[in-house]
């Protein structure tokens, strides 16, 4: 739940971000990168089920998505192919809103 402007701005951005994500997928030509689990088991079978920062191996259990552009008012990352990449836990909670350099 919102607690304040700056939540419920936030919120509103990653919706938007996420919508725009879904044309920039279609435009593509792609399957929009959605929640569902044969695009999670895709994405792992990219990275050779590997953290793409520490090489940790993961699974469907331990996977973790990052946006490599991050999704704020900053970087303007979208939820779509190519932004989104596995991780293990401990990399996202590190890594969170940074660039990823
Ligand atoms: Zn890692």
């Amino acid at each position: 739940m919102a607690r304040s402007k700056s939540d419920i701005s936030n919120s509103a951005l990653r919706i938007f971000l996420q919508e725009v994500g879904k044309f920039y997928d279609k435009e593509r030509g792609f399957e929009p990168f959605g929640p569902k689990k044969k695009q999670k088991f895709e994405l792992l079978i990219f990275f050779n089920n590997e953290c793409c920062f520490c090489g940790a191996e993961i699974s469907e259990k331990t996977l973790s998505q990052d946006h490599l552009i991050p999704m704020n008012k900053a970087a303007l990352g979208l939820h779509a192919w190519g932004n989104v990449e596995p991780c293990c836990r401990d990399c996202n909670n590190e890594k969170q809103q940074k660039d990823w350099l």
